[in-house]
């Protein structure tokens, strides 16, 4: 009996990715040590945050980092700020972080961090004043060369401004200490649209090899309306697809058959940048149906792909097999960790009980570690360019983007085909990544003297 606190949400990322290691950990045994080893975090920082609110009201969150490894190059994830945030969820975030980031094939290592703060109903100064008290502490800790964070739920452009603005004061250093900076102070193109064009791009790769076919005409199912989901919803529509549903923390916006268009996903972009509910856009619109305190799941009769993209655990068992009876083919996730490990067992049976590619029914999972990595991918090249004091083209970097995924798609593919349990005929893409990750991270760890 483990002595530790209970942490729910870190045990199920790690025993996620510990199941599907198993065929490769029987084949090459030496790699259970580094699998204890990269399971602690290098270091964890928690600090006490006080704030004024415009009342003149003395406020007080709790702030974290977690350094969790940097076997391949500086700590790189991003800040939460929301309600929810404990150190539970910013281990399960930091830990899936490791494995993504070296997914994308660039020096960057895995850490993420945040606040309990919540940012709606804040004004524009309550929001300045928390981002200055928090970095006061987290800019001791973090630097170009150390760790790198970036926006996550809750942090956007903006909080991302003021945190440099104080880091910058702080520290008298212009520095490429925090990625999704403004394009005109550091920022790069496309890194807004990254994670939300990445999971769109890696499903393309996911319909053009595994059915050789493309988004033209399909019925997609996309869930939250924050970052993520709205440009994985703009990138769909631009290729021909459908998009069928977006969600928040309120409940589910349903489409009818001629799905958002571009202009709907503006509006509600809009909305968001306010903090509002989807209501506030849907109110009197005939075409879209509410479904309070839902998810889209459920909600839609026929769909061909379904892109999880608010928030973890948003997908449990019985959503599974409603998605699979809808005829969902294809599920990415564009949050980090969307579905229950139930959910995923759901899709990954109708694959290893499938008998060939062509067979019905079969559901292909990607992993948010592997289909999200977009957004990261594109951090480290603000860095490179950060760095070489260059700024690239936005369609330099949609092409290198475009490349990562693929290439991401590619080691899943033919890493699931080696290490598939029960000898499926089909990969898993789920332990592709996860095998894939893992052992890029522990020869690092080995060479650099962590296990041996
Ligand atoms: P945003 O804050 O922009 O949007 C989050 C969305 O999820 C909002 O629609 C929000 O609803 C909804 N949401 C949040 N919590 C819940 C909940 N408990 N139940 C239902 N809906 C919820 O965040 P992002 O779009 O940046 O992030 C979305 C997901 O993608 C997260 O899992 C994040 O970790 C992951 N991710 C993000 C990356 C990025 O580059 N931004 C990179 C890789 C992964 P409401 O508006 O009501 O709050």
């Amino acid at each position: 009996m483990s002595n530790l606190p209970s942490e729910p949400e870190f045990e199920q990322a790690l025993s996620e990715i510990e199941g599907t290691l198993t065929p490769f950990l029987e084949k090459n045994p030496e790699y259970a040590k580094a699998f204890k080893v990269v399971q602690i975090p290098e270091r964890i920082i928690q600090f006490r945050v006080t704030w004024e609110n415009d009342k003149g009201e003395v406020q007080v969150n709790r702030g974290y980092r977690v350094q969790f490894n940097s076997a391949l190059g500086p700590y790189k994830g991003g800040l939460r700020f929301h309600p929810s945030v404990n150190l539970s969820i910013l281990k399960f975030l930091g830990f899936e972080q490791i494995f993504k980031n070296a997914l994308t094939g660039q020096p960057i290592g895995g850490g993420k961090g945040g606040s309990d703060f919540d940012p709606k109903g804040k004004s524009d100064n309550e929001i300045k004043k928390f981002c200055y008290a928090f970095m006061i502490e987290l800019s001791r800790h973090i630097g170009d060369l150390t760790d790198v964070p970036a926006g996550d739920i809750g942090v956007g452009g903006r909080e991302v401004g003021y945190m440099f603005g104080a880091y910058k004061k702080y520290r008298n250093e212009f520095a490429g200490v925090l990625t999704g900076k403004g394009i005109n102070w550091g920022g790069s193109y496309i890194r807004p649209e990254a994670t939300g064009y990445g999971v769109v791009y890696f499903t393309q790769s996911m319909l053009r090899d595994l059915d050789n076919t493309d988004y033209n005409g399909k019925r997609v199912l996309i869930s939250g309306s924050g970052n993520v989901a709205q440009y994985a919803a703009l990138k769909v529509i631009e290729l021909g697809g459908t998009v069928l549903s977006l969600s928040d923390s309120t409940g589910s916006l349903i489409a009818g058959d001629a799905g958002f268009t571009p202009e709907d996903v503006q509006a509600i972009g809009d909305i968001k940048l306010k903090r509002q509910p989807l209501t506030a856009f849907s109110e009197g619109k005939s075409n879209f149906t509410w479904h309070a305190g839902k998810r889209p799941w459920t909600l839609v009769e026929k769909a061909d792909v379904a892109l999880p993209c608010a928030t973890q655990n948003e997908v449990n068992k019985a959503e599974a097999e409603a998605l699979i009876k809808a005829g969902v083919r294809y599920v990415a996730e564009g949050s980090n960790m969307g579905s229950e490990n139930d959910a995923i067992e759901v899709f990954e049976a109708s694959r290893a009980n499938a008998k060939s590619l062509s067979d019905a029914g079969v559901c292909w999972y990607a992993p948010g570690k592997a289909a999200n990595l977009g957004g990261v991918a594109v951090s480290a090249l603000e860095m490179a360019q950060n760095s070489s004091r260059d700024k690239w083209t936005f369609e330099t970097l949609d092409q290198k983007l475009k490349d990562i995924m693929s290439n991401c798609y590619d080691a899943c593919h033919s890493t699931g085909k080696e290490y598939s349990k029960n000898g499926s005929v089909l990969p898993s893409l789920q332990a592709g990544a996860n095998v894939a990750g893992f052992k890029m991270v522990a020869d690092a760890m080995k060479d650099q003297g962590d296990w041996w």
